[in-house]
Parts: structure tokens; C-alpha cells; sequence
């Protein structure tokens, strides 16, 4: 089915985002049939690249992330033709005059997909209402962060929301892309199953891991002012624990999945003040091996300052004061330098209430997102011969498999898609960015009064001892 024909214009164009993602995923949805003829691909940056300039570059980049099998030069031939640059600095109003002349056509959606950083979020969608650019059937698309504590995103929000209504905001988070996490949905809601056991009276935990090996690569002047609470937890980790947590809505759309996801934003208990020291942890990656390789401490990578004290590894003990889930443990954990890549959620039940048998564990249920998107059920069976011992074994969800899927979609092609229909149901409406922010911005001050400075974690490690110590008084352990 094809979309709607659109002009997407993408800010900030020469950037990682830009060249690493979104075009990308542009490419596989043109090679895929799914962008109507008349489509067409802006990218605008500052720098003064010719169209030729820019598609070569296009085309080094894609070239390297899209799978060899994928690539061929006459699909990027037909692709390119699609793809044009702008160049323009987006602080400049005089610019955006210019811009407006380029588009010939204001009776088709035009999508802004604004991938710079944040601080100039305000000044596009200003200068776009004063160049006439933002009519009815415009859409604008914002990366996170949406800025870095509740009045800054307060004031972002309101700044976009003087220039266009909600329903043509997309709040990306790529998290809600991914196929397990929309599956995670499926699980709940269409299988009778689940539901019932899906709560307090069952569930003894639930873990949200989101693992790096990576550092922070060419980010380091925006990660240095950043920090894994707000790169990481106030968004990724959050809605996570938002699909476990919230109630069945009352349809799917994007209002009422919203509403609900919103509730358990709101019943989060409140992290203040000295709490922090018992149900927070921050960590900091100092020097070690990742893959036998030698990798710096984080105050040595580049623009990153050599006092910093910017955690670059947060864990916590969240908890959802509801009928649902009152006195449910939800640890979250997020790190770069890490020993393995992995993002998952664990869903801990309770055990039996009385054993038969000797051995056996309480079941769980795994939801993987990377390296790997899987499901998986750990059960107790009897293991063969004699006698009654009792092992687990792996009900496995093998998603790619039960669809024979030849190529997994990548979370920004359904997202560039939702974002071209119109559809809002997997992005963060404006209450649901400011309520996350309203629970982050205390853990934050306390963080900041009580001197809570990042423990030290050797690079390559699985964090610092106290985000285990943090599970371990309560007599339990990250799933490794
Ligand atoms: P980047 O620094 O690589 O790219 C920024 C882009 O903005 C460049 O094209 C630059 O030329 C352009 N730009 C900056 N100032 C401009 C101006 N005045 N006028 C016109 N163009 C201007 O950054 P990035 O890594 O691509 O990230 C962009 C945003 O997306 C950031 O807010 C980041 O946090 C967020 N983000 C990035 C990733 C990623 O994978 N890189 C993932 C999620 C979110």
C-alpha cells in the first residue's frame, strides 16, 4: 500500500541521525513500493553541498548500513531521484523565505522532521509560521530529548504548539518502533492468557535493561551535558515501563493508548530529596577492555570534560503506586561501556505457593529488543529419566520465524510511515513528556543536593557493585 505523497524535509540532513537512520529507512521504504511517485526528500543543513554532493554522500552512508543484499545501484539510482539538499541555517528567519520559494507546492502534507539538537526545536517552528510553512497539512516530527528538564520541555512544547495543534506533532521515541515492543501490546491485550495473572497478586518483579557496549562515539559535547537519566531513562526506559504497566485501552488509537500510558506516568511514587540514596544509583565507566580491546575512562573521551561528573549509568527502583501494582519492584537500568549489548525487560512471577518438587524456579518472561527481538517464557519441566528434577525450559517466540520474514523493518520505517498517514498511536503526546519529566526533574535535585556523585565502573563491566546491591537486599539479581 502506498502513502500519501509528501515532501519530507529533513533539518539537519548532514547529520548522524539523518544519514545513519532515516535515510535509510527512506531507501528501504522506496525499495519496498511504499512511498507514492510524487514523493520527494529535502534534506537542509548548513552546509553549501550541491544536490550531486549531498547524494554521493547519501549514498556513502546508505551504502554502509543498508545490507549488501539490499543495495543496488538502480534502486539508489530511482531513490536519489527523489533526493534533494537545502542548504540553510535554521536560526536565520530570511532563510526560511527562501525555503518557501523552493517548495512550489503547499497542497501536499509536507512532514518536517526536525533531526538537530533541540535548542533549535523553537526556531524552526517560529520561522516556519512566519514563512507560511506551517498550514493545515503540515507535520512536524522532534527527536528526544525534548529538552532537559520539565520547563525546558514546557517551553519547547509550548513554542511548537503555538504553530501547530497536537495532532500534527510526532514525539519520536524509536523505542516504540521496534516490533517486540508493539508485540509486547499484542501479548497483553490479545491473549486471555496473560491478563489475568498481569499484576500485583502474580508478579514478584519486573526488570527494563538497556545495556551499551558503545561510549559516547563523536557525542561527547552533548552527552557531557546529558547524562544516561535524561539520553536514556526519561524517554526509552520510561515508555517501556509504560506498555508493561498501563491498562487495556479502551481502543487502539492513539488517544486512548496515550491516556493510558499517561496514568502510569502520573502513579509513579516520587523520588525526592535523601530518597535518592536508596533507590538510585549513578555510575560513571572508567578505563577497561570491551571485546579485549582497551577503551579510555569517560573523562578522557573527547569533548567530554575531565572533571565530569555526568553519569553514564543510572539504575533505579521505580514503583507504580495503582490497584495494579502497589508494591511491585520495576528496577530500571541503562549504562554505556558495558559488557554486552542488551535491552530487555524481564517479567519475574512469583513462585508456586506451595513445591512438590525439589528445584525448580519461579517462571518468567523474557521480552528481548536487542541484540535480538524475541519472546520467551521460562517454564519448569520435568527433566527425562527418573526421579522428579526439575528444570526450566524456554517457550520460545521466534517472531521472524512464525512470519518467515525475509527482512525485519527497522522501528524508523514504521515511524516515517505513521508519521506520512498521520497516525500518532506510537508517539509521546505533549502531557506524557512533561508528566515523565515532572517524576525525573526531583531525582535530578536530589541528585544534585545530597552530592550524589557517579560511582566508578571499569569499562566492560556489568555497572557498579551498588546497582546490584540495589536489587540485592530485596534477596534478588539482575537477569544476566
Ligand atoms: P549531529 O550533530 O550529527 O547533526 C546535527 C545536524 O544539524 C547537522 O546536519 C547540522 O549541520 C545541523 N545543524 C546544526 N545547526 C544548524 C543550523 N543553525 N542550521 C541548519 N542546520 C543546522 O546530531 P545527530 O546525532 O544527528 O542528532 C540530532 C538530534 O537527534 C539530537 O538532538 C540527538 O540527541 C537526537 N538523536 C540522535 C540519534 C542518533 O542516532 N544520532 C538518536 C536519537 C536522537
Amino acid at each position: 500500500v502506498l502513502t500519501v505523497p509528501c515532501d519530507m524535509l529533513v533539518f539537519g540532513g548532514t547529520g548522524d541521525l539523518a544519514l545513519h537512520k532515516l535515510l535509510p529507512a527512506l531507501y528501504h521504504l522506496h525499495r519496498d513500493g511504499r512511498l507514492a511517485a510524487q514523493t520527494r526528500i529535502l534534506a537542509l543543513a548548513r552546509q553549501p553541498l550541491s544536490r550531486a554532493d549531498y547524494q554521493s554522500l547519501a549514498e556513502r552512508r546508505c551504502r554502509a548500513q543498508v545490507a549488501r543484499a539490499d543495495f543496488d545501484t538502480a534502486t539508489w539510482q530511482s531513490f536519489a531521484e527523489r533526493l534533494d539538499y537545502f542548504a540553510m541555517d535554521v536560526s536565520q528567519s530570511a532563510d526560511f523565505g527562501r525555503l518557501a520559494k523552493r517548495l512550489d507546492s503547499h497542497e501536499r502534507v509536507q512532514v518536517y522532521y526536525l533531526a538537530t539538537a533541540p535548542d533549535l526545536f523553537e526556531d524552526i517552528a517560529a520561522h516556519l509560521a512566519t514563512a507560511g510553512l506551517a498550514g493545515p497539512l503540515s507535520r512536524i516530527v522532534l527527536e528526544k530529548p525534548i529538552g532537559h528538564s520539565l520547563d525546558s520541555a514546557k517551553a519547547i512544547n509550548a513554542a511548537i504548539g503555538a504553530v501547530f495543534d497536537e495532532s500534527r506533532v510526532f514525539r519520536i521515541d524509536h523505542y516504540l518502533g521496534k516490533e517486540t515492543v508493539q508485540n509486547l501490546m499484542a501479548l497483553r491485550f490479545a491473549n486471555a492468557l496473560f491478563e489475568p495473572i498481569w499484576r500485583a497478586g502474580h508478579i514478584d518483579h519486573v526488570q527494563i535493561s538497556v545495556c551499551e557496549t558503545l561510549g559516547v562515539e563523536n557525542r561527547g559535547a552533548y552527552y557531557d551535558r546529558s547524562g544516561a537519566m535524561r539520553d536514556m531513562l526519561q524517554n526509552h526506559l520510561l515508555q517501556l515501563l509504560c506498555l508493561v504497566a498501563m491498562e487495556a485501552p479502551v481502543r487502539f488509537d492513539a488517544e486512548a493508548v496515550r491516556d493510558e500510558k499517561l496514568k502510569v506516568l502520573q502513579a509513579l511514587k516520587p523520588i525526592h530529596g535523601l530518597d535518592v540514596q536508596d533507590t538510585t544509583v549513578r555510575g560513571q565507566y572508567v578505563a577497561g577492555k570491551i571485546g579485549g580491546q582497551e577503551v579510555p575512562a569517560y573523562y578522557f573521551e573527547k569533548n567530554v570534560d575531565n572533571d565530569s561528573d555526568t553519569e553514564t549509568f543510572v539504575a533505579l527502583h521505580a514503583e507504580i503506586d495503582n490497584w495494579r501494582w502497589a508494591g511491585v519492584p520495576f528496577y530500571l537500568r541503562t549504562g554505556k561501556r558495558l559488557a554486552k549489548k542488551s535491552s530487555e525487560i524481564v517479567i519475574q512471577f512469583k513462585p508456586v505457593p506451595h513445591r512438590l518438587f525439589n528445584g525448580g524456579e519461579a517462571n518468567c518472561l523474557l521480552i528481548r529488543l536487542q541484540p535480538e527481538e524475541r519472546i520467551s517464557l521460562q517454564l519448569m519441566a520435568k527433566a527425562p529419566g527418573k526421579g522428579m528434577r526439575l528444570e526450566p525450559v524456554e517457550l520460545d517466540l521466534n517472531l521472524a520465524q512464525a512470519f518467515q520474514q525475509k527482512r525485519r523493518w527497522d522501528a524508523y520505517e514504521r515511524l516515517l510511515l505513521d508519521v506520512i498517514e498521520g497516525d500518532s498511536t506510537l508517539f509521546m503526546r505533549r502531557d506524557e513528556v512533561e508528566a515523565a519529566w515532572s517524576w525525573i526533574d526531583p531525582i535530578l535535585r536530589g541528585w544534585h543536593e545530597y552530592y550524589q556523585s557517579p560511582r566508578p565502573y571499569p569499562a566492560g563491566s556489568s555497572g557498579p557493585e551498588q546497582a546490584h546491591g540495589l536489587l540485592e537486599r530485596h534477596g534478588r539479581a539482575w537477569h544476566e
